[in-house]
């Protein structure tokens, strides 16, 4: 059912408004209920109206990139959620490959690759965009975003698009200061290395195959938590005898705990149950609080 507003979002006239459309699809858990209302953002500069007209009409509002780093709570989600992912311009200037916010990793590391440059092999694997990994600081195999990051380009309710550099965005691990803003990333700057794309391939299939050997396969938000310093949110959980544990369709991973898997049609209630006694878990045998990495959006019961 379209409300006032959903309207007028569509008046600006940056992307598809869609009404009470379901998430769960959108995101790689595919748990969760409705957002009130959606836009499929294909034109970021109309983006700084969006938002000015969504703070004027004091409208919450929230973006989603691949979705795979979210937990929609089941229920509605007020507001308007904007995806990015259709923003998915690449260039190449030197060394430094700009990527707008849409751009899937695994994409931005293939066009390095065909322009010679090389460095982010890493991220192979991890099914976000260049929002969510900029937002996240996304990392793996000992690299994480911010290695690269020179700069983002941010579009904010102030209606500014501007270009902010890496040291005033907070990046440190698996968090930014965006997570505490109303900006959204429409783009990235990357300094990559020039480099021999032969070996870098054959870096990118090893730790996808490390990957492959590590974690399970399946519907899931990766880690559920972040690593403690020094420690392994994982093994913690695999003390604490969670591998295995099943509410519903939900079940700690057998192959690495610190992941939940919907094996079918898992509720989010029941994702978010699991991830609580897990911690609580964890906090009574090992006195170690886990904090939540993936990002959970409190759905209107
Ligand atoms: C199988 C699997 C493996 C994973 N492995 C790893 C790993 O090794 N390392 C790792 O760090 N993560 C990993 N993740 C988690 C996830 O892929 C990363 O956090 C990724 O960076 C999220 O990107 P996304 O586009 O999916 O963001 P989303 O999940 O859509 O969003 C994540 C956060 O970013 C915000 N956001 C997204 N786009 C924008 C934008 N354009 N502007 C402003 N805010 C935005 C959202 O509001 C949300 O707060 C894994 C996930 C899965 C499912």
């Amino acid at each position: 059912m379209s409300v006032g507003w959903i309207d007028a979002i569509d008046e600006v006239g940056a992307g598809r408004v869609l009404a009470d459309e379901p998430l769960a699809g959108r995101t790689t858990l595919r748990v969760g209920g409705r957002a009130e209302g959606l836009l499929v953002l294909d034109d970021r500069e109309r983006l700084p109206a969006v938002l000015m007209a969504c703070r004027r009409m004091g409208v919450p509002w929230r973006f989603l990139g691949a979705g795979s780093n979210v937990l929609v709570t089941d229920g509605r989600l007020s507001g308007l959620t904007i995806a990015t992912g259709q923003l998915r311009d690449l260039a190449v200037s030197g060394e430094v490959v700009s990527a707008g916010a849409g751009v899937m990793l695994l994409s931005l590391i293939g066009f390095a690759h065909r322009a010679g440059l090389t460095g982010m092999e890493w991220a192979a694997g991890i099914p976000g965009t260049v929002g969510g990994g900029v937002v996240m600081n996304a990392g793996a195999q000992g690299g994480e975003i911010s290695d690269h990051l020179l700069a983002a380009e941010l579009a904010s309710a102030d209606g500014q698009i501007r270009w902010v550099p890496v040291q005033d965005l907070g990046l440190r691990y698996r968090h930014s200061r965006l997570q505490e803003t109303d900006d959204a990333v429409v783009a990235g700057r990357f300094r990559l290395d020039r480099g021999d794309v032969a070996t870098a391939e054959a870096r990118l299939r090893t730790v996808l195959a490390h990957r492959r050997a590590t974690q399970p396969q399946g519907k899931n938000a990766g880690s559920m938590f972040k690593n403690p310093p020094g420690q392994s949110a994982g093994q913690l959980i695999e003390m604490a005898g969670g591998k295995g544990r099943r509410l519903g369709d939900a079940e700690i991973s057998t192959v690495h705990a610190n992941f939940i898997l919907n094996l079918g049609q898992a509720r989010a209630t029941d994702v978010l149950a699991l991830a609580d006694w897990a911690k609580g878990e964890v906090a009574a045998a090992f006195a170690q609080e886990l904090e939540l990495e993936v990002r959970v959006w409190h759905a209107d019961a």
